[in-house]
């Protein structure tokens, strides 16, 4: 058989941490980064006889996660102990939703290279998160933090209905833009608040019936996605067609060697023994409460693609690049707003700002500047106190110690030069230095005048004014 006669099958279970300011079921705070068990108190360290009570705000951000993905929200919903044993969960229980999940039923759209397609949304939850273990730098032995415990999270969970993996990338990339556009979750997947379990399976094109899933856990990066998909993809077609089968498993992805590895064998809900916990109320929302959430939804990605593309009249792939984060979308609009130059800042973003952030490996979040230098930068390129190349420079700076574009420029004497009486004098200077070029600009060759002003520029190190300097060769090229 050919592995053209196969086709694979793929849900996704979405982690991603919520951005209250406290614990779901404390007081602590949730800031990432704090020193190890530092963020804690005898509620998520679990010591006996402490009691949970649920943070209203988790409720009311999961609605909004909710709502923004088409779910139903239920107006009956409660938590349940899921029941296992881990040194990062001192209870020995996650508090989670078993059969009541407070939304069901939503989906999202994505583009894929067959057009539109809907993902269904099974469920979304709402847990707390485990402890971390740190298994580095302790002659061996592994210690326990739980400043993550009792964290909250929602879980996302799809239906099957991804069929590769850039779908499942697309899935993954609206997903979290939806996520941060609502101001729910700041999806930072290096520090592990967007994450993703990844369930695969394949079978052939004439089976209906889906084929065994295996399941990596924890993912946070869409390269390892999509790299542990297709190899967990090509592994099981090899299984198959070797007239083996694949057993249902838990697996760890691993980025050095590319391969997965098998963590246990998948256990099933009744291995949870999962039951409503007697120390929480259940969750009844009223339908104001619910619609007052809706009434009070932001702008959704998908609607603010639509205003740039039909109100800004934007091309779609500037568009798609900017909206698919919320923080490059907002700089954008506020900059936009002050400098009245909304193509110049587009185009800022999509090229030199989204170039800087790929070499330095930052998220747009990470942006240190604020929307007001970047509108001062336009404006200063559009006043003529700089060319552009200059303002690549400043660019550069304002990533580095950012402050206002025009100390910059004086601090390290880029302004432009723009007498006509000192181009001049550059001009001549490079017409004597290079007369292979003006001949061959006589002699029809356009490309010389290229080349002259590329000179110019480098002889004032890019200060000189453009069109005047293209001007003024002209001119002297005529003569
Ligand atoms: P569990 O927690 O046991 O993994 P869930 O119901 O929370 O179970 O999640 C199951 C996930 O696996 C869902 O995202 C679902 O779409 C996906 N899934 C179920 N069956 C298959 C299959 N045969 N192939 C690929 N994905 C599957
Ligand atoms: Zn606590
Ligand atoms: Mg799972």
């Amino acid at each position: 058989m050919s592995r053209e006669e196969y086709e694979s099958v793929i849900g996704l279970e979405v982690h991603a941490e919520l951005s209250t300011k406290t614990k779901i079921f404390c007081s602590c705070p949730t800031k990432f980064g704090a020193s190890p068990n530092t963020q804690t108190c005898p509620i998520c360290m679990a010591m006996p006889g402490t009691l949970p009570v649920l943070n209203e705000k988790v409720v009311e951000y999961a609605v909004k996660a909710g709502l923004a993905t088409n779910c139903t929200i239920s107006k009956d919903s409660k938590n349940d102990r899921k029941n296992y044993y881990y040194p990062d969960l001192p209870k020995s229980y996650q508090i989670s939703q078993y059969d009541k999940p407070l939304c069901e039923n939503g989906y999202i759209e994505i583009d894929t290279k067959n057009g539109k397609k809907k993902i269904r949304i099974l469920r979304i939850h709402i847990e707390e998160d485990a402890g971390k273990l740190n298994h580095d730098d302790f002659g061996g032995g592994s210690l326990v933090d739980l400043n993550r415990a009792g964290v909250p999270l929602i879980e996302i969970v799809s239906e099957p209905d991804i069929s590769s993996s850039e779908e499942a990338e697309a899935y993954l990339r609206k997903l979290k833009a939806i996520l941060e556009y609502i101001e729910v979750s700041d999806c930072k997947m290096q520090e592990g608040s967007y994450r993703a379990d990844v369930n695969v399976s394949v079978k052939k094109k004439t089976d209906e019936k889906l084929g065994t899933r295996t399941e990596m856990k924890n993912m946070n990066s869409f390269r390892s996605i999509t790299r542990g998909i297709d190899y967990e993809i090509d592994r099981q077609i090899d299984l198959l067609e070797d007239g083996k089968q694949v057993e249902q498993q838990s697996l760890r992805w691993d980025d050095v060697s590319g391969k997965t590895f098998s963590m246990r064998d998948k256990e099933d809900a009744q291995d949870y023994r999962y039951f409503p916990d007697p120390d929480l109320v259940a969750i009844r929302l009223s339908n104001e409460y619910v619609e007052n959430i809706r009434k009070n939804l932001p702008e959704l990605p998908e609607k603010r693609r639509e205003r740039y593309l039909n109100e800004y009249k934007m091309t779609e792939k500037e568009t798609d690049i900017i909206v698919s984060s919320k923080y490059l979308s907002d700089l954008f609009e506020e900059a936009a707003d002050i400098c009245k130059n909304r193509k110049a800042v587009s185009n800022w973003i999509i090229s030199d700002i989204s170039r800087i952030l790929n070499e330095k490996e930052l998220e747009p979040a990470d942006i240190p500047f604020t929307a007001e230098q970047l509108a001062h930068l336009v404006m200063i390129i559009d006043k003529g106190t700089i060319s552009s190349s200059i303002g690549k420079k400043v660019l550069e700076e304002l990533f580095e110690n950012p402050r206002e574009p025009e100390d910059i420029v004086k601090e390290k004497g880029w302004v432009q030069i723009s007498d006509e009486g000192e181009i001049k004098k550059i001009v001549a200077e490079i017409l004597a230095n290079n007369q292979q070029s003006v001949s061959d600009y006589k002699a029809g060759k356009d490309k010389a005048l290229g080349f002259l002003v590329g000179q110019a520029m480098k002889a004032t190190k890019g200060k000189a004014n453009p069109q005047l300097l293209n001007k003024l060769f002209i001119e002297e090229l005529k003569k």
